[in-house]
């Protein structure tokens, strides 16, 4: 192949993909209303799931293509045997230049250390709730003081950390102060999202805490709130409050302003590949690969179906709905 690497996974937009998220499994260890029902969804066999030759193959061919970042997720990557293991051999990788990690953080704490050595760049850390009885009520398990364990271990690590607060309305959004003023002292990033439609049910909430609404409370508690510049391609849109140590984000998951720079593609739990959160996933590459597919051929099969990528979200999401009203939890896709 000898197209300039740069410009491989572009899309039909002008769009250029270089960011890979993986869910290395749909369990977690967690409830969250908004992402899974009480009773938890149907979990694959294991067989189901990618295994982790499949993972490196996957991500060894895209990162010839232009892949440079990588984000873990899940379900929870850490109820994932011998993650650790997955994480050394990804950093190995030519070409992969960043390596992140979105977790819960209830079994995070003892491989703090590790991460540091193998070079993680961010970890993102899900945490709705500063307060012991509402993170249960949300979450519905009993694992407050281990995520809490886990953030002043990242901080101790030094690891850079994101906060990721989903904002609900009528269950968290009175804590979006308390979230912030973590960034007075502590150099790390808290950002607030809205509420996406990934429940696994069809019973969705009607009324989204919007980023306009996450933004006017913000404001309301520190009225100095200052914009600042944002990382590229990053959904986020980047606040400080004057003498803060850390910043803020805002993230528009649900209202979609950011899709015009996305650069990113996704492999769910299920092995299959989404070019948008929204999507229905537009190829099962894991069939393909267990049907013995060439690494050329496979670099094709992904070149064209990045050029297949929607415009935006909400195009995405219409032509999901011509099959299904029922949304995946955000578990299998990986947020
Ligand atoms: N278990 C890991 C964790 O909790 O960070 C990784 C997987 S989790 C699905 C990834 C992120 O998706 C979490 O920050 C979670 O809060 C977010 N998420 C799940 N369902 C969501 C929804 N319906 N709307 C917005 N964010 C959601």
């Amino acid at each position: 192949m000898n197209q300039d690497k740069q410009t491989i996974l572009t899309d039909k937009w002008g769009r250029q993909m270089d960011y890979l998220r993986i869910a290395v499994t749909d369990r977690c260890n967690l409830r969250c209303f908004y992402c899974m029902p009480a009773e938890g969804i149907q979990y694959l066999p294991k067989k189901e799931l990618m295994s982790y030759e499949e993972i490196l193959r996957v991500t060894q061919n895209l990162a010839e293509l232009g892949v440079k970042k990588i984000r873990i997720t899940g379900g929870e990557p850490f109820l994932r045997k011998d993650l650790m293991q997955l994480l050394r051999k990804i950093t190995e990788i030519d070409g992969i230049t960043s390596l992140n990690l979105t977790t819960n953080g209830v079994l995070t704490y003892p491989h703090l250390k590790e991460l540091k050595e193998i070079g993680i760049d961010h970890i993102n850390l899900s945490l709705d709730s500063l307060d012991k009885q509402n993170f249960f009520a949300i979450t519905r398990r009993d694992e407050y003081n281990k995520v809490m364990q886990t953030l002043d271990g990242l901080l101790d690590h030094g690891i850079k950390t994101k906060i990721n607060m989903v904002v609900m309305n009528g269950r968290n959004e009175h804590e979006i102060q308390a979230m912030a003023k973590l960034t007075k002292n502590k150099n790390i990033s808290v950002r607030f999202i809205e509420e996406m439609p990934f429940n696994g049910s069809d019973d969705q909430n009607a009324k989204i805490f919007s980023a306009q609404d996450i933004l006017d409370e913000l404001k309301h508690h520190y009225p100095a709130l200052q914009k600042i510049a944002q990382e590229p391609n990053s959904p986020s849109t980047a606040y400080q409050i004057p003498d803060y140590a850390g910043s803020l984000g805002i993230i528009a998951a649900y209202t979609r302003s950011f899709c015009g720079t996305c650069n990113r593609i996704r492999l769910t739990a299920t092995g299959s590949i989404k070019n948008c959160l929204y999507d229905e996933g537009v190829l099962d590459v894991k069939g393909i690969l267990r049907t013995g597919i060439s690494d050329e051929a496979l670099k094709e099969t992904f070149i064209q179906t990045v050029q297949r990528k929607e415009v935006n979200g909400f195009v995405a999401e219409i032509n999901r709905q011509k099959n299904t009203q029922i949304t995946e939890s955000m578990s299998t896709i990986g947020g």
